[in-house]
């Protein structure tokens, strides 16, 4: 981790690769400055099965995002860059709290800019006798040597493949590369982590979720990626099918100014069963119209068999 930590001084642990020296208060495409921000943090339950458990993942929402996705629910934070400066004392602080509560995992969402506040942290911790497995809940806009830099940190990968069509990416998140960016990245953490883990009670210890969002107009762009998946990496990987995509934030037009449908929808799902996907969720379709936002009400592909036992 130490040439990650180097990096503030010339930041290029993200694609953009901004080469700003954040620890003399310079910020980069992100907005990223030098100490960790986050909006909130807390038992989060909207999360896969095995992540969210009983008691719920121990989400910390960290400002700032290395997309900018038209889209994006978060944006407040996200983009617009609101939450609270925290020393690394602080930062961890919340972990310690979230491990009280009883959450099963410390889930850092969008955690690239703060790799090396995040690592500081859970080191501390780690000195003190307080650990959790830790996801790292991404984009998939990822540099593959930062990600190659974070065996020993990383538990549970939890990632997107958004885009096949680097068009759309540059359009929707304006990130040009992030389809090829993406799938080496997730090749780095699949040979890290692997397939998922569960323990004996079913919650996520170690492995690998891809979450592919089903987006208006390109849902043929997650059938791409599950091709992919099952050609480079393989059946075995847990998968999970978003349809919550909703309008929100600078989307609007078409596509973007509406849900998916249900013929999108059936054939992201269809394509799970005809590849033969043997773990993971599809997120039942809640309706063109529909405004939920909350709750991913996924079901398994395979009951019971989402994962291998321990580790
Ligand atoms: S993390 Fe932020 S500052 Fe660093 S390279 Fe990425 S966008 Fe630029």
């Amino acid at each position: 981790m130490d040439a990650i930590k180097d990096q503030l001084d010339c930041c290029t642990l993200c694609p953009r690769r901004c080469g700003v020296n954040r620890n003399a208060g310079d910020r980069g495409f992100c907005g990223a400055g030098g100490r960790a921000e986050v909006f909130t943090c807390g038992a989060h339950h909207g999360e896969e099965p095995p992540v969210s458990g009983t008691r719920g993942s121990g989400t910390v929402f960290f400002s700032r995002c290395t997309l900018r996705c038209i889209y994006c629910q978060n944006y407040r934070f996200s983009q617009s860059g609101e939450g609270r400066e925290y020393e690394t004392s602080g930062l961890a602080g919340l972990l310690r709290s979230l491990q009280v509560t009883g959450c099963h995992n410390w889930n850092f969402v969008s955690p690239t800019p703060w790799l090396p506040f995040i690592h500081d942290a859970v080191e501390q911790l780690d000195r003190d006798g307080v650990s959790l497995p830790v996801v790292y809940n991404t984009s998939g806009f990822e540099n593959t040597g930062t990600i190659a830099g974070l065996g020993g940190l990383v538990d549970i990968y939890l990632t997107d493949l958004r885009y096949a069509d680097e068009k759309t990416a540059r359009a929707a998140s304006g990130s040009g590369d992030y389809a090829r960016l993406a799938r080496e990245s997730l090749l780095e953490m699949w040979r890290q982590a692997g397939p998922l883990e569960l323990d004996d009670d079913g919650i996520a210890v170690a492995g690998t979720i891809c979450r592919l969002l089903i987006l208006p107009g390109h849902a043929g762009e997650a059938v791409d990626n599950l091709r992919w998946l099952a050609d480079n990496i393989g059946t075995d990987i847990a998968v999970s099918v978003m349809a919550q995509y909703t309008p929100t934030h600078r989307a609007a037009g078409d596509p973007w100014g509406r849900r998916i449908s249900i013929g999108e929808y059936e054939a992201v799902r269809d394509a799970v069963e005809e590849l033969g996907f043997e773990n993971g969720w599809v997120q039942e379709f809640e309706g063109e119209t529909s405004k939920e936002l909350m709750g991913f009400n996924m079901k398994p592909i395979s009951p019971g068999e989402t994962g291998r036992q321990g580790r």
